[in-house]
């Protein structure tokens, strides 16, 4: 397998390019998830030739128009050289699998970044750089570092990056509708623990796919599909998918396995325990009485078990 691209704000690896010479380094994303993901760092103020250090900039609605203007001379406006920085990193943002974004830069915040008018702040802006990867890459995985504390949000996020390399894996070989429903019934638990209805939406989406439509039919699924996994699962869907799998044991465990099995889940949806819990008493299960759907679903190993993050969802 190729490694696994991620995009970075700079300063979140410890790059000293904030505007007063500082970084933003965060030990978790180095240290934890720096061993699956190898990060591509870029800082777009430094790119644009702002220079380090720099005058701070701000988001400002200047006549109804949102410019980057400097905090203390409003004259000083970077709108356009910041906008011009996505158009000339296209090449290798496209490789990407994630990006992991600085929260509250006016370049690189991804929502509710400041924008100020006639200087009374209002948090509905997004950073100029965010902007440009949410228009221009909709299937990337964006998410911002403060968010990675929510362990829903985390979890959320990683799992979209693994999905995302696997999915630009498929389309290095030559694209067939076996391949494309293969990849499906591999994450279709996962699609279904997001959202149930899109979930059978792709697998009706599938069903179209002839040899003359394959590249349509396969630009569509993976928007789609990301779409899906972008709503965060949540414990109620966790349940249906977990109650799922539990039928594929319906013959074959005795009924004290089965109640088990049943009491655990039920743990899990009254918040008692984490999905860990019930997915590993499947995966015992499963172990002794393997099944060739469930074997291949990366619903029950979605991301290195050494992430630990089905441990808090
Ligand atoms: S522009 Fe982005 S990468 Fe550069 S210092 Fe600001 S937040 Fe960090």
């Amino acid at each position: 397998m190729d490694s696994i691209l991620v995009g970075i704000s700079s300063c979140l690896l410890g790059h000293q390019v904030r505007y007063d010479g500082a970084h933003k380094y965060h030990s978790y994303i180095e240290r934890t998830l720096g061993q699956y993901f190898q990060f591509r760092a870029f800082c777009p103020e430094v790119e644009a030739g702002l220079g380090v250090p720099r005058p701070a900039v701000q988001l400002r609605d200047v006549a109804g128009q949102i410019r980057v203007v400097g905090v203390k001379d409003h004259a000083l406006d970077v709108t356009e050289s910041l906008e011009q920085v996505g158009e000339r990193q296209h090449a290798w943002l496209q490789d990407l699998c994630g990006y992991i974004l600085k929260k509250d830069s006016p370049s690189c915040g991804m929502e509710r970044v400041k924008i100020y008018k006639n200087d009374i702040p209002v948090r509905h802006g997004v950073g100029v750089f965010a902007g440009y990867l949410a228009e221009h890459f909709p299937t990337l995985p964006i998410e911002e570092e403060g968010r990675l504390g929510d362990p829903v949000l985390r979890e959320n996020f990683i799992q979209r990056v693994f999905i995302r390399h696997r999915w630009q894996q498929l389309c290095k070989q030559p694209l067939t509708a076996h391949a494309l429903t293969r990849f499906h019934s591999r994450h279709k638990l996962i699609a279904m623990s997001h959202e149930q209805n899109r979930a059978r939406e792709l697998g009706r989406l599938l069903a179209e796919a002839r040899p003359d439509n394959i590249q349509e039919i396969a630009e569509r699924y993976i928007i789609e599909l990301m779409a899906c996994l972008k709503i965060p699962a949540t414990r109620g869907n966790h349940v249906n998918v977990l109650q799922h799998i539990q039928g594929y044991l319906k013959t074959k465990l005795n009924s004290d396995d089965k109640q088990e099995l049943v009491e655990t889940i039920e743990s899990y949806r009254l918040g008692l325990v984490p999905l860990i819990v019930p997915l590993t008493l499947l995966r015992h299960h499963f172990r002794k009485q393997p099944d060739a759907f469930i074997a291949e679903s990366f619903y029950m190993t979605p991301h290195p078990a050494e992430l630990s993050l089905l441990n808090e969802i």
